[in-house]
């Protein structure tokens, strides 16, 4: 049996891979909306919209208005004109960023693939400048050698191409793709020819397409790619 070439880079998706971005969603709108809040109701706008800002079909700034002013208008209260959705959202993003934080496994993980000499980068559905913010305010930014977010690029996970992107900026042909979205990051990694690991902390995955690996946690990345590495 032949083995499988070597690991020769990882990527990364992330929110809710690296970034613990659902923990800060509750406090935001709290902020924004006080006890009325609902997480789920917030989560169910953003599933409806977010794909067609991805797909192009709204600007980033037309989808933060368009949901904000349908949670306003879900709760039944009024709905202001474009500068007073601008200044809600300013609100809401400052407090969500006041919360946001690394999963505690990131830095050992980081290190540990660095300290293998393995090339990293980060590939992101997001807005451009937001996503390069909240880098920031984690401290991501300087760690990783190709940054690469659909918002710059114009092309969003699943498309193959995003990948490619990764591919191209690393030079590398083996690149292993880590991230929490069965769809976007695992099938897309592998309609790609990336190696996929979805990391599944919630343990809500049932089942992983074959040729997906799949880990509770991201403790357990650099030992799983040295096994791969190994071809054992
Ligand atoms: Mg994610």
């Amino acid at each position: 049996m032949t083995a499988p070439p070597a690991v020769g880079a990882v990527s990364f998706d992330i929110d809710d891979t690296l970034i613990d971005y659902s923990a800060s969603v509750p406090h935001s709108l709290r902020e924004l909306f006080g006890p009325e809040a609902d997480p789920g109701l917030w989560q169910a706008l953003i599933d409806a919209l977010y794909p067609r800002y991805l797909a192009g079909g709204l600007t980033h700034e037309a989808y933060l208005r368009t949901r904000l002013a349908a949670m306003l208008t879900a709760l039944g209260r009024p709905v202001p004109g474009a500068a007073g959705l601008d200044e809600l959202e300013r609100r809401r993003r400052t407090a969500a960023e006041s919360r946001l934080r690394l999963y505690p496994d990131v830095p050992g993980c980081l290190a540990a693939l660095r300290e293998a000499g393995l090339p990293l980068a980060l590939l992101s559905n997001a807005d451009g400048p937001r996503q390069r913010r909240r880098l920031d305010v984690v401290g991501l930014t300087g760690l990783f050698d190709a940054i690469v977010i659909s918002g710059e690029s114009g092309v969003a996970k699943p498309d193959p191409a995003a990948f490619g992107l990764v591919r191209a900026r690393l030079g590398v042909d083996h690149v292993v793709h880590v991230g929490d979205d069965p769809a976007a990051d695992a099938r897309g990694a592998l309609g790609a020819g990336f190696l996929p690991v979805l990391v599944d902390r919630a343990g809500r995955t049932r089942a992983v397409p074959p040729g997906v690996l799949r880990v509770g946690d991201l403790r357990a990345v650099p030992a799983l790619l040295e096994h791969v590495g190994r071809g054992v």
